[in-house]
């Protein structure tokens, strides 16, 4: 494999695991709670971030969720 043709593939390849939006719904609690408590969400549940910014009906549960969950404070 030429050099060239391996930064293709990673560049294509998927990051982590595919996520559904079923899945991503079950996950998005953890995720906002990981995320507000300035832990590395995207390492704990990877693929969740590369599915909101390419799903927007996730993406507006992840902003809303993410302002309810701040509001509530700490
Ligand atoms: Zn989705």
């Amino acid at each position: 494999m030429t050099r060239e043709n391996r930064l293709i593939g990673r560049l294509l390849g998927p990051a982590g695991p595919e996520l559904s939006c079923e899945r991503c719904f079950e996950e998005l609690d953890r995720y906002v709670q990981l995320e507000l408590s300035g832990a590395d969400a995207d390492a704990a549940i990877p693929g969740l971030r590369a599915h909101l910014q390419g799903c927007s009906a996730c993406a507006e549960d992840h902003e809303s969720l993410r302002a309810l969950l701040s509001e509530q404070g700490s």
